[in-house]
Parts: C-alpha cells; structure tokens; sequence
C-alpha cells in the first residue's frame, strides 16, 4: 500500500487493495478479502492498522448470535451486522491519510480508536454517550473494524493521543479498559471503605479491581471460580478473596465474609453470579452486569423495593470514559499488563479466537501487523 503523502490532505490510494480478515457468520470462517482502500474525505482520518486487539465477545460474532437464555439467541444480523464483517475493536493504528477537514490529527500519529460510535444525533449521543445509541455503529461491529490492514474512522475526534504508552497494551483501553472503568463509575462514589465486589477476575475483572485501587478504593473483594485468577487479583489490590464453585449462593459467601457490598460489578453475570449479587448486596446497594455469559435472573420483585437496590447494565463505556482512562494510564497507575501477540492476518485471528474459545489462553491477545 503506498499513498501520495500529500500533508494533511486526502491522500489518494495507488497500489493494493484494502485486506481484511472477515468473519463469515453462516460458517464461521475468517477470510482475507480483498476490496477498495477508502479515501477518507471531510472529517475522516484513515488509519494504517498496527495493533488489533481480540475480545471474547468476537467468538459470539463470528457464531452469528448470543445467548439470551430461554429468550434464545439474539442474532447479530438484527444487531445490523451483516452475513460477513470486518471485526476488530481493540485498534490502535497510524494516521495513513486524513479529510480535508481534519485539523487535529496529522499523517504519522500513533492513536488509539473509540470504536463504540453512534447515530450522532439522538439524545444519548448528543449527551456523549454513544455506546448508549439505538442506533449503533460501533467499529468492528456494524462498521469495518480493525481485522484489516486499515480502518475508515468517521471523525477524527474519536482518535486519542496515546503517546509513552505500549501500543499493545493501549488497544485494549478501548474495550476490556473502558468496560471494567464504564461499571466502576456506576458504583463510584463510595466511601473508601465501603465493601465493593468483583465477581469474575479474569482480565476484564482484573483491570476492574486495579483500576478501584488506582482511585483509592481500600475494601475489594473478589470472587471467582479459580485460584490462580484470585492470586493474580491479590496482587492487583484486592483486600479480600473468595474462591467459589457451581454449588455456592449469597448464603454460602456470607458464611465465609461478613461484609454486604455497597456496589457489586458482575463479570460473568450469569444465572448463578447474579443471583448472589442479589440476594448478597447491602440494602441501598448497586449491582453492576456487565458480563455476556448468558442466563437468567429470577428475583422476588418485592425485594426490589424492600432493598432500594439498582441494578443496573454496563456496556463498553463512553468517549469521555476512554479519554479519562488513558489519563489515568498515562499517570502511571494503572498496572500495565503485557498482551499476548499474534499476527494480524486471517490465521492470527482464527487461531486467536479459537484458542480463547477453548479456554487455552488467558489474558488478552493483541495482534500486530507485520507490515
Ligand atoms: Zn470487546
Ligand atoms: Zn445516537
């Protein structure tokens, strides 16, 4: 791929073709696809692809459906999607050509992308909350993402500057980051020592109670299915740990911490984690679901009212979120975890997803061009 570098101006493509690593949701396969570089024009920016981070939720888009339980399967195509897309939302990439209308961003800058855009214009997106919009067109979702050697970015104040941080590390702000510190505001503020849950310390959870800390939080507990995950969230800052198993319930933790949380993040949400943030959170309390896992909450609705409890859901977060995220990164406060690599190709994402799926790796995988 090479362009007329032309300065700030739209640059015009002259040679390849853009590749893109396309699921195709009726067989679950990954292509290279070949098609038209696009030319960004207005406040477009197009970026050159270095980093692409892998999420948990791309094995649900290339089945084509998530789990909704008795509801069935929430099928991506009613989501916008259509039989085949571009995936790719953790990106940070160089600026390769901009519109003639950009004025913050130059060819040659490192940025990371909010991929998590809306309509524009309704209520939500007007009040920044984009990740909030009916009507979404999220990159690597409804629009091309970065399983491509370039990504088209509609506008380029969804770019951030990311400069003295690990690119790598930096792309997965963009979703994993920006999910754990989106819940973490919807429970915050709270006294410091107001006992807080965890449940779930993989790596989204994880981030979640290094992040709590970083913000000065001084009572964590987390919860999971495995030891190891809660060794690794001792060492993130939780104050206190709980292994649990398929059998445990509110009743059953309550025996092991005496505290009630104020305010309960819920990683995995499923039918057995959210029952015991129901039954387990302090009158007045939050319970934030935020995990896909899949399953159902039955609650005596009664008990709503009794325990002026708010649940509420957290997905990804908003433009505002990452740019404090980032800040917060850049101060040094965040532990900096290392992502597993892989290439940036059709291969390097079927095998990324594939060994996510199967549980072979933990932590996150960010794949690098080799370009
Ligand atoms: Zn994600
Ligand atoms: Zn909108």
């Amino acid at each position: 791929m090479v362009f007329l570098r032309d300065m700030n101006h739209a640059t015009t493509p002259k040679e390849s073709p853009l590749r893109s690593f396309t699921a195709f949701a009726a067989d679950r396969t990954i292509r290279e696809i070949d098609s038209e570089t696009p030319v960004p024009t207005g406040k477009e920016v197009l970026l050159r692809t270095t980093h692409s981070g892998v999420c948990h939720s791309d094995i649900h888009a290339r089945d084509g459906y998530f789990d909704l339980g008795s509801r069935g399967k929430l099928s991506l195509a009613s989501r916008g999607m259509g039989e085949s897309f571009v995936m790719g939302h953790e990106v940070v990439g160089e600026v390769l050509a901009v519109g003639a209308e950009v004025t913050d961003r130059k060819i040659g800058d490192r940025v990371l992308l909010y991929p998590w855009l809306g309509c524009t214009e309704c209520v939500q997106c007007v009040n920044g909350a984009e990740n909030a919009c009916g009507a979404p067109r999220s990159i690597g979702i409804q629009l091309p993402g970065g399983y491509a050697d370039h990504v088209l970015v509609p506008h380029e104040k969804y770019l951030l500057d990311i400069e003295g941080l690990d690119p790598a590390w930096a792309a997965t702000l963009a979703c994993s980051g920006v999910t754990s510190f989106s819940a973490i505001n919807k429970i915050l503020p709270l006294p410091p020592e107001a006992p807080v849950a965890i449940i779930g310390a993989g790596g989204v959870g994880l981030s979640a109670v290094a992040i709590l800390k970083a913000l000065g939080h001084k009572n964590i507990i987390a919860i999971d299915l495995n030891p190891a995950n809660l060794a690794l969230a001792t060492d993130a800052g939780a104050t206190q740990t709980l292994q649990i198993d398929a059998e445990s319930s509110a009743a059953t933790i309550g025996k092991s911490l005496n505290a009630r949380p104020a305010g309960i993040i819920d990683f995995v949400n499923n039918s057995q984690t959210a029952a015991i943030g129901f039954d387990w959170l302090n009158k007045g309390g939050i319970m934030v679901q935020v995990g896909l896992f899949g399953g159902e909450l039955v609650i005596p609705t009664a008990m709503i009212s009794m325990k002026m409890i708010t649940i509420q859901g957290s997905f990804v977060g908003n433009l505002g979120e990452l740019h404090q995220l980032v800040e917060l990164a850049k101060s040094g406060q965040i532990p900096r975890s290392t992502p597993h690599s892989g290439s940036l190709s059709a291969d390097g994402v079927r095998d990324a997803l594939d060994a996510l799926e199967n549980r072979l790796i933990s932590g996150r995988v960010v794949l690098e061009s080799s370009n």
